[in-house]
């Protein structure tokens, strides 16, 4: 590939990316046409705090202008100089650092701007316990076929592949964490997810610590994998039943759209090494729960409509199973298994896992 073709493919990536937070218009077709080939604040001086993820981190675009939120700049040829809002004369930076960057430009006092770089230091470092480190290689050689990543000049293997693998295995004894009826318990009471994630983070820390970190909501993300503080898995755990899933309209759950909605933002942090995946938890009830449980057994009246829609459990979970192979393999590799959870309030519970990833930068 010529360096022509290297810079409209990265430029490509970088669009995909920068419309996952919420950026339209000129930076896009910038990067589209290979102008911005890097997702990284390219103003003069950035200010980003490195424990935030520095030049690279960006927050999605909502209408509350977040500071680190990705903005345009007319570069080379500012815009009081005459410079147009043209795809070569682009640049991409974090809205803080250019207000910063206008601001010394014109002698404007921007002391306010610096104390929300210092507060947005402090907070990071709050979350995070510790400064992100620089990343050196994260492994020596690839452990199996993974994906190569290059950065800086810098190129290493992260062994997705493995990573998966080690993910398959803990979800395959995922039920072995839990008491007899524990878990058909907290699936029926509330949504399971969190309990599931902090069992399968347990096995996955016992399993690859100390060559991997396995954090629990890092950011906000449900679980990650860390290797020399950078990020190399992302994961995040939605929980639902199969009655949204049954439902030939699926009109009462969106699940989809919230699935991609967590992926998109797995994707905003997944850096250039991360892989990211969604572990879906499907609560599949055998049979119907007493009328009396209402308010103990949350969406009772969605199990009930269900169940009087459908007429047997089995029909449920056989569309449900139907719906969601349908609609995650859209996403990426899939992989699936099911949880006898056991019984609680005599209902009969099992639970599906659907593990999906890695999910393609380009979907
Ligand atoms: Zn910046």
């Amino acid at each position: 590939m010529g360096r022509e073709g290297l810079d409209l493919e990265r430029g490509r990536r970088v669009a995909e990316r920068l419309r996952a937070l919420g950026v339209h218009g000129i930076l896009i077709t910038a990067a589209q046409q290979g102008y911005i080939t890097e997702l990284s604040c390219g103003m003069p001086e950035c200010y980003c705090p490195e424990e935030l993820g520095g030049k690279g981190y960006f927050e999605p675009v909502s209408s509350d202008l977040p500071d680190w939120m990705p903005t345009h700049e007319h570069f080379p040829r500012a815009k009081r100089e005459g410079g147009q809002r043209t795809v070569d004369n682009t640049v991409l930076g974090h809205r803080l650092c250019n207000r910063i960057d206008y601001s010394k430009s014109v002698g404007r006092s921007h002391a306010k701007d610096l104390a929300r770089v210092e507060s947005a230091r402090r907070r990071a470092t709050e979350q995070h316990g510790r400064p992100i480190e620089d990343a050196g290689s994260p492994m020596d050689g690839p452990i199996g076929p993974g994906s190569t990543n290059e950065r800086g000049g810098r190129t290493w293997s992260i062994p997705t592949e493995t990573l998966r693998e080690a993910l398959l295995e803990e979800l395959g004894r995922i039920g072995d964490s839990f008491q007899r009826d524990e878990l058909a318990y907290l699936a029926l009471t509330s949504k399971p997810e969190f309990a599931i994630r902090d069992a399968l983070a347990f096995g996955l820390h016992r399993r690859l610590w100390p060559e991997f970190v396995v954090a629990r909501e890092w950011g906000r993300i449900d679980l990650a994998i860390l290797s020399s503080g950078r990020p190399v898995l992302l994961l995040e755990a939605k929980a639902m039943y199969s009655m949204d899933a049954a439902s030939e309209l699926r009109p009462e759950s969106e699940y989809p759209r919230v699935i991609r909605e967590d992926i998109a933002k797995a994707l905003v942090r997944a850096g250039d090494w991360a892989a990211v995946f969604a572990l879906v938890l499907m609560t599949h009830p055998k049979t119907l729960p007493e009328a009396s449980l209402g308010g103990v057994v949350k969406y009772l009246p969605t199990i009930t409509r269900s169940f009087s829609r459908l007429v047997t459990s089995e029909e449920i979970g056989s569309r449900a199973r139907e719906h969601l192979r349908a609609d995650l393999t859209q996403i990426g590799p899939l992989d699936t298994g099911t949880i006898e959870a056991g019984s609680s309030f005599g209902v009969e519970v099992e639970i599906d896992w659907w593990l999906v990833g890695p999910v393609p930068m380009r979907r």
